[in-house]
């Protein structure tokens, strides 16, 4: 027997938790009208997994949820890692608002029964009449295909397994990605052992500072592609990188020297188009990660271009599928953006289901 709620959020991130917080504020009771299901062991979403020499002042700037300053909550040192600081704002945050989020649980797959939505999980059979979706990407490692690729003898690792730059020491690391997770590794690696940098497209960096202008500009580009059905692209891809001062002294190091990407894989390294040829002993993939979905498969979401046509105020809304908000994804991919969404996706979802709400 599956158990009836008005809405299951599925992962309790900044996204999960920020819908949860106003599902809340609009008179929905925890475990009653909806449930918070997370796959992680413990409170902190991602935050959790980051590396450790990933610290508050490294990270690019972790967005209160709302209600609770997470400032108030870090202790105010920046040299405290991330995958601490954040799980424990998290679990913080999930006790001061009675959240009540059943952790660990999978969501193996949510399939259309008739007016509701049955949500598979290894806790239970949930009957849903609408779902808030909030899986993140961090499960999703993105690896590209490249030639060659299965016949490499030396070590392949996406960023998503990085931990220590000390583990690569003495051998050569070939570092793929032009996004910010493959800058602030190349720094750390490089300063241990040798690096080769590649990237797809050359570096974009950003000379003058990123205002709040900028930023509505640039989540608007990814908003305007969901609107029309297209896959997400990278926020950097819009944003560009930040030209801070590691990057600056990485520069004044060399180790800022991009090559441009090979044309395939080799046993030993990798080859260009022109013949050249590298060996190195690790490829440390830092090229992406993709949205977590593929629970939602038998909704039936995609397009044909393999995106997911978004609408509603905020783009959270699944056109096809209207009882399905994702928050988190695309324009909201961030964490101010995930704040911002789970409000919007709230209120749209419990208007379109016609629960009566306290707001
Ligand atoms: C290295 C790195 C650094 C970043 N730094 C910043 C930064 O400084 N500032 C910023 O704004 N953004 C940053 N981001 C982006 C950041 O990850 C997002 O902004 C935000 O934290 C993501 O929140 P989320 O709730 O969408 O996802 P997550 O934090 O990934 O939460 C998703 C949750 O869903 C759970 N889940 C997944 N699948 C299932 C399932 N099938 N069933 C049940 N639960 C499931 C997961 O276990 C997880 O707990 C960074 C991203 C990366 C990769």
């Amino acid at each position: 027997m599956a158990l009836k709620l008005d809405i299951v959020v599925i992962g309790a991130g900044q996204a999960g938790l920020s819908s949860a917080y106003h599902l809340k504020q609009l008179g929905l009771e925890p475990g009653r009208d909806f449930l918070v299901l997370d796959r992680a062991p413990q409170p902190g979403g991602a935050w959790q997994y980051r590396w450790p020499s990933l610290t508050l002042s490294t990270v690019n700037r972790v967005h209160d949820l709302p209600g609770m300053s997470f400032a108030d909550n870090a202790g105010g040192d920046d040299t405290v890692k991330a995958s601490v600081a954040v799980p424990h704002y998290f679990a913080a945050y999930e006790e001061h608002y009675g959240l009540n989020v059943l952790r660990p649980a999978t969501v193996s797959v949510v399939c259309p029964r008739g007016e509701r939505l049955r949500v598979e999980s290894d806790r239970g059979l949930f009957s849903a009449r609408g779902i808030i979706n909030a899986t993140g990407t961090w499960e999703k490692p993105f690896i590209p295909d490249y030639p060659g690729r299965e016949n490499f003898g030396g070590k392949q690792v996406h960023t998503a397994d990085f931990h220590r730059a000390e583990d690569f020491a003495g051998q050569h690391v070939l570092v793929v990605g032009g996004g910010i997770s493959a800058i602030q590794l190349l720094d750390q690696i490089s300063m241990v052992t040798r690096t080769t940098w590649v990237t797809r497209t050359p570096p974009r960096f950003r000379e003058g500072p990123f205002d709040q202008e900028a930023g509505r500009a640039a989540v608007k580009l990814v908003e305007d592609r969901v609107r029309a059905g297209l896959p997400p692209n990278s926020v950097v891809s819009v944003t560009g990188l930040p030209m801070t001062r590691a990057i600056m002294a990485m520069k004044e190091r060399g180790v800022l020297e991009r090559q441009e990407m090979f044309a395939e894989i080799t046993p030993t390294g990798v080859r260009w188009a022109d013949g050249r040829e590298l060996d190195v002993d690790v490829i440390l993939w830092c090229t992406g990660f993709r949205s977590a979905l593929d629970h939602l498969a038998p909704l039936q979401l995609r397009e044909e271009s393999g995106g997911i046509t978004m609408t509603g105020r905020l783009a959270t809304q699944v056109a096809r599928d209207p009882r399905v908000h994702l928050v988190g994804y695309g324009p909201s991919a961030s964490t101010v953006g995930a704040n911002r969404a789970g409000g919007a996706a709230a209120r749209e979802l419990t208007a379109h289901l016609g629960i009566a709400t306290s707001r």
